[in-house]
């Protein structure tokens, strides 16, 4: 049966804009705060995902050259939104506020595919969310909910999903080619 989804929410991995940090990063980054993986689905979707990290709470990341990497598979629950990862997925960009142009190109990619595949979920940033009071074991720090995602989703969505020209990142010199 699969995990029924009725939300996608847009993080930021509140790392420093522009710096180059990898999905293996935030891995270290979400075992050092306790989260783990079912140990039967490290093993069930090693080869879909094309990794076996143990802690990584976000089901795709988006680093700075817009690639797209797989974290937690979709029928996995996240660890990426208090009180609300049962039914969701979590989309994370690496940076704070201002994203490169590939990370836009490569989050209006896959969010059009998720509404596609899931098009009754919601499309949110971390941040339109509540904080939850059911203690499900996620903490965030509290000025890191109130900026995440750095940028006001729906502003993004009524926008057609295009650059928000105020958050804007140049590429770091190392992806020019
Ligand atoms: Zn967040």
């Amino acid at each position: 049966m699969p995990r029924t989804i009725t939300g996608v929410v847009i993080h930021c991995a509140a790392t420093p804009n522009g710096k180059p940090f990898t999905r293996a990063d935030i891995d270290a980054m979400h075992r050092q705060r306790g989260f783990h993986r079912q140990p039967a689905a490290i093993t069930r979707y090693k080869t879909v995902l094309g990794h076996e990290l143990p802690s990584i709470g976000y089901h795709y990341v988006i680093e700075l050259d817009g690639s797209l990497k797989p974290g937690r598979h979709p029928e996995e629950i996240g660890a990426h939104v208090q009180g609300s990862n049962s039914k969701t997925l979590g989309v994370c960009l690496i940076g704070t506020d201002r994203f490169t142009l590939d990370q836009w190109a490569t989050l209006r990619n896959l969010i059009a595919n998720l509404k596609q595949q899931y098009p009754t979920a919601s499309v949110l940033g971390h941040r339109d969310y509540s904080p939850d009071l059911d203690g499900d074991g996620v903490v965030e720090r509290n000025e890191w909910l109130k900026i995440c995602p750095g940028f006001d989703v729906k502003t993004w969505l009524a926008g057609g999903m295009r650059p928000l020209a105020d958050h804007l990142q140049e590429a770091p010199c190392n992806l020019i080619a």
